[in-house]
């Protein structure tokens, strides 16, 4: 795996909080030996992987794929309203990606109100 996937696909990151640029395939692991720790390739900012443990944050999951049915016809139409691709959003709703900033905030544009109704902490 990537460490650009890993940031992505285990924890939900995909930008550097430092210089908000989009983490890809210049992500790299520190070294070999340490793969606890990814570096951004712009700014050099450090994610300690042992920080983003799933355990210590919870699973953040969501409701938003029982919700939407009175509003849209299917995930697509959900997805583009949202801003974000179908892809990401059946992964999501598979449970191959995390819920991240981009879906949250999609959620929010898409169903203004009570954030408690659309994620839960598992
Ligand atoms: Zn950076």
């Amino acid at each position: 795996m990537k460490a650009c996937e890993e940031l992505r696909d285990i924890y939900g990151i995909e930008d550097c909080p430092e210089c908000h640029c989009a983490t890809g395939d210049d992500t790299e692991y520190k070294d070999f030996s340490n793969k606890y720790i990814v570096v951004c390739a712009q700014c050099g900012h450090e994610w300690d992987t042992r920080d983003l443990d799933e355990v210590k944050m919870g699973k953040l999951k969501t409701r938003v794929f029982d919700l939407y049915k009175g509003k849209f016809k299917n995930i697509t139409e959900l997805a583009k309203a949202m801003g974000i691709s179908p892809g990401h959003a059946y992964k999501v709703q598979q449970g191959k990606r995390r819920v991240n900033q981009k879906f949250i905030i999609g959620v929010m544009k898409v169903f203004p109100g009570c954030l408690d109704d659309y994620f839960y902490i598992d």
